[in-house]
């Protein structure tokens, strides 16, 4: 199943000069969805996942079907303030803007092996930031899955320590 053509490309948004890809077709399509996530389910098996860590919104719709899938937890890493319990926080550039993520402090246990999910990788600096609250809290970040690897931005320099699964890259 060729899963670009789920995938529609909006120029100039959010802001002037950039070509945004929106997943949400791809989740509209029952097909699509379940062939994209058992790809991930694939490669969390072979990982050897214990839990799985996305931040909100779109590393959710990604990660928490495949937490169901394997029977396994998932951990949401969220904007300042919405998370209710004691939080571990950490600052981030975006692509477009800047940020603070956070994650609750008793979100992952010591040696837990943390596959990180989010629907695009870009610059990197939003799973960057994920992994620094990730092994802050003692977890091994065993892997990292995209549905989509933006090539023209440095996202993969930044995670070329890790173990990186993309189901498509755009150049
Ligand atoms: P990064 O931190 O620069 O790698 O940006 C990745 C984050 O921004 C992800 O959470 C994405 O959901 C979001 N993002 C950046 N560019 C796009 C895009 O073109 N389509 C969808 N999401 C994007």
């Amino acid at each position: 199943m060729d899963l670009r053509q789920y995938v529609e490309i909006v120029d100039n948004y959010p802001k002037e000069g950039i070509r945004f890809k929106d997943i949400t077709p791809l989740m509209n399509d029952g097909e699509a969805y379940r062939t994209a996530v058992n790809e991930i389910v694939k490669y969390a098996k072979e990982k050897e996942i214990d839990i799985i860590v996305g931040p909100e919104a779109r590393g959710f719709i990604i990660g928490c079907p495949v937490s169901y899938s394997l029977g396994i937890g998932f951990a949401p890493v969220r904007k300042e303030g919405k998370l209710p319990r004691e939080v571990i926080k950490v600052d981030y550039g975006l692509e477009y803007g800047s940020n603070v993520l956070t994650i609750h402090k008793d979100a992952i246990k010591p040696g837990q092996r943390v596959l990180i999910t989010d629907d695009l990788l870009a610059t990197g600096g939003t799973i960057e930031a994920t992994i620094k609250l990730v092994e802050e809290l003692g977890g091994v970040v065993a892997g990292c899955a995209f549905l989509i690897e933006l090539g023209y931005l440095d996202g993969m320099e930044k995670l070329k320590d890790y173990d990186v699964f993309t189901l498509m890259k755009y150049e």
